[in-house]
């Protein structure tokens, strides 16, 4: 019998990286781009919010940080679940010992990644919702 492996082409898929932490959104992006993702980063839950309403379509997946100046990861959930935009979004946050889990879902959010971020656990959501 032959095994044809099919090759994913991961050149397709669009994410957009919500993060004010210059260190950890350049370890993120830069994972992510080694595997060929494209990846859009912005710093913010108002930039975040200001490239989704208009472009959400465009994206496949984001990865959000909770804690953001201006608006916070939690609020940028909410609104963006509150006007139909249903896009996966997988936060990410330091709290590993507090109800972030808990709470992320109730903002709608799909699912949680503990900080600091390990290119297993990353892969192992992006390859997940992708
Ligand atoms: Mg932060």
């Amino acid at each position: 019998m032959k095994v044809r492996m099919v090759k994913i082409d991961k050149s397709k898929y669009k994410i957009l990286l919500v993060e004010d932490d210059f260190i950890n959104g350049k370890i993120v992006k830069t994972l992510l781009e080694k595997a060929t993702y494209r990846v859009e980063w912005v710093k913010n839950g108002k930039e975040a919010l200001e490239v989704l309403i208009p472009h959400s379509t465009e994206y496949n997946l984001i990865l959000m940080d909770i804690q953001m100046p201006i608006i916070n990861g939690y609020e940028v959930s909410i609104n963006l679940r509150e006007i139909g935009i249903n896009v996966p979004i997988i936060c990410m946050t330091a709290n590993a010992f507090c109800d972030e889990k808990g709470k992320s879902k109730e903002a709608g959010m799909n699912d949680y990644i503990s900080k600091p971020v390990t290119k297993a656990s990353l892969f192992e959501m992006v390859e997940k919702y992708l």
